[in-house]
C-alpha cells in the first residue's frame, strides 16, 4: 500500500466532568477540556486524536481547536497519511508551539495508519517492549481525609504508585501528608511528590531537605520552569532524584537539561512534545545521557491515554512508571467504547489495530460543547 488519503476532518472540543477538584502549585482542575480531532481517509477508516491542554502549563483547548481547524489543516486533507513525518514536518512550518495540537494530528494519522494496515500504534512505532506498565495516582484532592479514603481503595486494587502534589498549600500541610501514607503504609509504597514550580527558589533546597527522610522515588518540578539554574542546584543539592516536567517540553530542551545536568529525571508527555516521534527522540536523549523517563500525562481522557501507553510500551526503559489513570480513577466518564485497560495495578497495553480501543461516539456527542465549522 502506498497511500492512505485522509478525506476530511472534524475538530471538536469536549468537556468531561472529574469526581473532585485537583489542586497544584500552579493552579486548581475541575474538568478535563480537551480538543478532540477525527480524521477520515479513503480507506474506510476514522483515526481519532486528543489534545490535552493546560492553560497554566502547555496552552488552551482554542489555541489548539483553531490551530487544527485553521491552520494544520489544508496541510492534512488530501495528504498521505503514511507520510506522517513529512506531514508533522508542515505542523512545525506553519504553527509555532500548540504542541498539543500537533500530538493529536501524530495521534490520529497512527489510528487512522494502523486501523488500515492491522497493526497497532505499538507495532508502527518500534514494536512494543513490554505488555504492562505500572501506573501512579495522583493525591492532590485539598481535603486530604477523601485522598487517604482512595488510596486505600486503590491500595486494595493493586496501585503501588502515588504521587502528591505539593506546594498548593503549605510546607507543614505537605509534611502531615507525607507522614500520614508513610505511617499506614510504610515502604509498601512508592511515593512522589511533584510542586508544578510552586517553591520559590530562593528557599527551594531549605524545603526540599526535608522531604529527604520520607524516601521519595522523585520531586517533580519544584521550582518555576524557566528557572534552570536553580533547577540545576537542586538536583546538585538534593540526594532524591529531581524530575523535570514544566522545564522540559522537546527534544531541544531535553538536549540542554542533558548537558547542563538538570535532573535525574525527565517526564515523557505526548502533550509536551507534540507527538509520540518526539518523546521518543527525548527518551534517547535521556538514555544517552543516564537521565530516567517516566510516563507523564495531562488532564486527558482515555483517548491520549491510549498514545501514552504505546509509547511508554515501546520505551526501551521505563522504570519510574506512568500516571494514565485520569478516566479509571478521577474522571466521571470517558469517551472510549471500552474502560481504559488498568488492571492490578498497572496499564495493560492494547493490541488491536491502531490505538486499540474505539471512541464512543455517543460519549463524545454527549461531552461535546463545541464543534468547530470548516473553514469556507
Ligand atoms: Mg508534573
Amino acid at each position: 500500500m502506498r497511500h492512505i488519503t485522509i478525506t476530511d476532518m472534524r475538530v471538536r472540543i469536549v468537556n468531561v466532568p472529574v469526581k473532585a477538584t485537583h489542586s497544584h502549585g500552579s493552579g486548581d482542575v475541575s474538568a478535563i477540556r480537551s480538543v478532540v480531532l477525527e480524521l477520515v481517509a479513503d480507506s474506510g477508516h476514522t483515526g481519532w486524536g486528543e489534545a490535552s491542554p493546560w492553560p497554566v502549563f502547555t496552552g488552551t483547548a482554542e489555541a489548539s481547536a483553531a490551530a487544527l481547524n485553521t491552520h494544520l489543516r489544508p496541510h492534512v486533507v488530501g495528504a498521505n497519511a503514511l507520510r506522517r513525518e513529512q506531514i508533522m514536518a508542515a505542523a512545525d512550518r506553519v504553527v509555532v508551539r500548540c504542541s498539543e495540537a500537533k500530538a493529536a494530528l501524530e495521534m490520529a494519522l497512527l489510528d487512522v495508519v494502523g486501523k488500515t494496515l492491522g497493526l497497532s500504534v505499538g507495532q508502527l512505532i518500534g514494536g512494543r517492549r513490554r505488555n504492562s506498565v505500572p501506573v501512579s495516582f495522583t493525591v492532590a484532592n485539598p481535603v486530604f481525609e477523601e485522598d487517604m479514603e482512595i488510596i486505600a481503595h486503590l491500595y486494595g486494587s493493586g496501585v503501588r504508585i502515588f504521587k502528591l502534589k505539593t506546594g498548593f498549600r503549605d510546607h507543614r500541610f505537605d509534611i502531615m501528608r507525607l507522614e500520614k501514607i508513610r505511617e499506614t503504609y510504610d515502604e509498601g509504597v512508592d511515593l512522589r511528590i511533584d510542586y508544578n514550580q510552586g517553591l520559590k527558589a530562593v528557599d527551594a533546597i531549605r524545603t526540599l531537605r526535608d522531604m529527604e527522610p520520607f524516601r521519595l522515588g522523585f520531586i517533580e518540578q519544584p521550582t518555576p520552569r524557566d528557572n534552570l539554574e536553580a533547577l540545576a542546584a537542586i538536583s546538585a543539592a538534593i540526594d532524591t532524584p529531581v524530575m523535570a516536567d514544566e522545564s522540559v517540553f522537546n527534544p531541544r530542551e531535553a538536549l540542554v537539561a542533558a548537558q547542563m545536568r538538570l535532573t535525574d529525571i525527565f517526564s515523557l508527555k505526548v502533550m509536551k512534545s507534540g507527538g509520540i516521534a518526539r518523546a521518543q527522540e527525548i527518551a534517547a536523549i535521556a538514555g544517552a545521557a543516564g537521565i530516567g523517563v517516566y510516563g507523564g500525562c495531562m488532564f486527558e481522557t482515555g483517548l491520549a491515554h491510549l498514545a501514552g501507553a504505546h509509547l511508554v510500551s515501546a520505551l526501551p526503559e521505563i522504570d519510574l512508571g506512568c500516571e494514565f489513570y485520569m478516566p479509571t480513577y478521577y474522571a466521571k466518564d470517558d469517551i472510549l467504547t471500552e474502560p481504559f485497560p488498568i488492571r492490578n495495578g498497572a496499564v495493560h497495553i492494547p493490541e488491536d489495530p491502531g490505538l486499540g480501543i474505539e471512541v464512543d461516539t455517543d460519549k463524545l456527542d454527549q461531552y461535546t460543547v463545541e464543534t468547530l465549522a470548516a473553514p469556507a
